[in-house]
């Protein structure tokens, strides 16, 4: 007999609770990922998700045959496929690390159920947050809707602990159970093959997010109050997809960072952790807050509905840079910096009037780090409809946040290159040029930021007339 361990966005061997019990067990072990995109209500990784699902599980894969073990992959809804193994290989015992949206958590309630009935010992242990959701209350034990009490909460909490250490060996069954090929399950665009971006900028798995935590920790975390908001420069950890898929846990990244002494730049650096945290928590509150407005009253809102204008801000084609810059980079690298994703959202929800949740798909699909709580946060907080959201008359102005994170534009040469020959003063807005590039070069501007905003804003005052 055997015990189960359940990957899943807990891609590492080290502070991976679930791997722990599953040697502690006493038994065989076999790891096992399930490429589950048939649940209802699970859903499915978006393009560019996909891309690093598969590099990471052959990280993966790697790691364990050095061990002595492998990585056993499967295919179909969780609740067959794993009851089916644990039969096919006389499993005692599933362990795994908990998620916190509302399909998989529902549909792990049922198979735990299901596992326990079959009298199989199932547990899910905490791994992938640093508090639980349901740990961190207010005063009145309700879940926090504003992050500074939240995060005030979660400080004066008890330690989340040391991380577990990597096992060293991995007691594997004689003869494992059939795989699928990794090859098989077709996670890599072939035709076209849009991934050379993603293979230049990322190296997946969990031996590059710790070298990345180191990276940042020596080279940026001193400077990063100040560098974070330049999206020119590396000045933040870019160890976003690493999170998403648990190729690092936020423990170890708490525990790193806090071992190099308190400072003000490493408890800002704690609090981006934090806002992740809250978006969990928010999540977890409000299972279906990718769709639904955290503000009910915004169910009414007047959203424009154009596929030519969505498809001009996915393809970074709007004619302002710094909003095309970030789409591009997008595109290119699947990832975006944080202040150009706040400048692109704000353009696409304001000036375009267009439902943030186009916004949210979009990203969905061509981000590295997609992630059901952090993407959805942050779309709701910057359309203004989300919980302690930016109020809806902030509408960033893509000119003046140009001038000011990326004053050289060195940000926007990179992605725009048909706009380096501008001069400083004119690169974030090309239009004002002496010779303004032609339309057939760099298209023009597809709505005129001033006129935009003003019909933005009379959007907002006739839903609050309505309301
Ligand atoms: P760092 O500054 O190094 O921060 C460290 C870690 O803290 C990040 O890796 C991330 O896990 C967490 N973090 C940082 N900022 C935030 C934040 N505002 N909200 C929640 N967690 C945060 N982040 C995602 O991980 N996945 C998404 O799908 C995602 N979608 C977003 C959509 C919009 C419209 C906006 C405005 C923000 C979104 N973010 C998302 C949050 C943020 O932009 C990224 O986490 C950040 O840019 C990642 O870069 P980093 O790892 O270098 O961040």
């Amino acid at each position: 007999s055997v015990s189960i361990v359940w990957f899943r966005n807990d891609l590492r061997l080290s502070d991976n609770p679930a791997l722990v019990e599953s040697l502690r067990a006493g038994l065989p072990v076999v790891p096992v990922f399930v490429l589950d995109d048939q649940t209802e209500g699970v859903r499915p990784l978006g393009g560019a998700s996909r891309w690093w699902l598969h590099h990471s599980l052959s990280s993966l894969d790697a790691s364990l045959r050095k061990l002595g073990s492998r990585l056993t992959l499967r295919r179909g809804p969780a609740e067959r496929v794993l009851p089916e193994l644990a039969a096919e290989c006389g499993a005692e015992a599933i362990f795994w690390n908990r998620v916190y949206d509302e399909g998989s958590r529902n549909r792990d309630a049922r198979l735990k159920k299901s596992l326990n009935e079959r009298g199989l010992r199932a547990e899910s242990f905490k791994a992938n947050l640093l508090f639980e959701p349901w740990e961190i209350k207010n005063q009145s034990g309700a879940p926090f809707k504003v992050f500074t009490p939240f995060w005030r909460v979660c400080r004066a909490h008890a330690s989340p602990g040391d991380p577990l250490p990597a096992p060293k060996a991995l007691p594997a069954p004689k003869t494992g159970p059939a795989s699928d090929a990794l090859d098989d399950w077709r996670l890599l665009p072939t035709n076209p093959d849009w991934a050379g971006g993603l293979r230049t900028a990322w190296s997946p798995g969990e031996k590059g997010a710790k070298d990345r935590l180191s990276h940042f920790l020596d080279e940026a975390l001193e400077d990063y109050r100040h560098a974070r908001d330049l999206p020119a420069v590396e000045g933040t950890s870019r160890l976003s997809p690493n999170l998403a898929f648990g190729e690092i846990s936020p423990r170890q990244v708490w525990r790193a960072a806090t071992n190099r002494g308190a400072s003000a730049a490493a408890e800002k650096f704690l609090s981006e952790v934090g806002w992740r945290e809250f978006a969990y928590s928010l999540l977890f509150h409000n299972g279906d807050l990718a769709q639904r407005n955290f503000r009910p009253e915004f169910d009414a809102f007047p959203w424009a509905d154009s596929d030519e204008i969505l498809e001009a801000w996915r393809r970074g084609r709007t004619g302002y840079p710094i909003v095309d810059a970030g789409m591009r980079e997008l595109w290119t690298t699947g990832w975006m910096h944080n202040r150009v994703r706040m400048i692109v959202a704000s353009f696409l929800t304001k000036d375009l009037l267009i439902d943030w949740r186009q916004g949210e798909r979009w990203f969905w699909d061509t981000l590295v780090d997609a992630d059901p709580a952090n993407n959805v946060t942050g779309w709701q907080w910057v359309a203004g409809c989300g919980a302690d959201a930016a109020p809806y008359f902030r509408v960033f102005n893509p000119v003046l946040q140009g001038a000011k994170f990326d004053p050289k534009g060195e940000y926007v040469r990179r992605w725009v290159p048909e706009l380096a020959g501008l001069p400083d003063a004119v690169i974030h807005s090309p239009w004002s040029a002496s010779k303004p590039p032609a339309a057939s070069v760099y298209p023009e501007r597809i709505v005129e930021h001033g006129a935009a905003r003003d019909r933005a804003l009379a959007a907002f005052q006739s839903l609050k007339k309505s309301a």
